[in-house]
């Protein structure tokens, strides 16, 4: 994994002052890299009876689809406000300031599917425990949730209330 983690660039200050982003481009780019990524992030939830992979805008879409059709499983975008075209339904969360909202289409899943979330970065948790939330409010069971990267020292995984993988952890 030491080959994969030298593939993900430390952008400092971004987008704001004090941040550093884990910038995973240079993995996309790599074929091998980003085959094996998506192995790996596929890997835990094979022959699970997964139904769909959601997958959280926007980088989590580019790892989040490619699982899905690995597994077999259908795909379903969760967005930022006002992207999805049809009847939505929303989950609203706290940011540092202010706060934030997530929205899925209100028949992308319901009860009796089986659901995976993925995103790229784990950071704080927020957006992973309103995307956990926001698919229970439509009656689907959250299964797990997945991420290429989890930043340890935030310590967001104590917000995941579901069976958690990582690839790759920064501490
Ligand atoms: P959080 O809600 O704090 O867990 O943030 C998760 C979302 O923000 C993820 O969708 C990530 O794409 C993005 N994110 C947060 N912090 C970083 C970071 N340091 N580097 C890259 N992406 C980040």
């Amino acid at each position: 994994m030491d080959d994969l983690r030298a593939l993900i660039r430390d952008v400092p200050d971004f987008p704001r002052p004090g941040i550093i982003f884990k910038d995973i481009t240079p993995l996309l780019g790599d074929a091998g890299a980003f085959d094996r990524v998506l192995e790996a992030m596929a890997k835990p939830w094979r022959g699970r009876g997964v139904s769909h992979v959601v997958g959280i805008e926007s980088r989590g879409f580019i790892v989040g689809s490619p699982v899905a059709a690995r597994i077999h499983a259908g795909f379903v975008p969760v967005r930022k406000p006002g992207k999805l075209p049809w009847n939505t339904v929303a989950k609203s969360y706290e940011l540092e300031y202010g706060t934030d909202r997530l929205e899925a289409h209100a028949d992308a899943v319901g009860p009796g599917d089986r659901v995976v979330i993925i995103d790229d970065v784990l950071a704080t948790g927020g957006t992973g425990a309103a995307t956990i939330s926001l698919i229970r409010d439509l009656g689907a069971e959250v299964l797990g949730f997945g991420v290429l990267v989890e930043l340890g020292f935030l310590g967001g995984r104590a917000r995941i209330t579901v069976p958690f993988e990582a690839v790759i952890r920064v501490d």
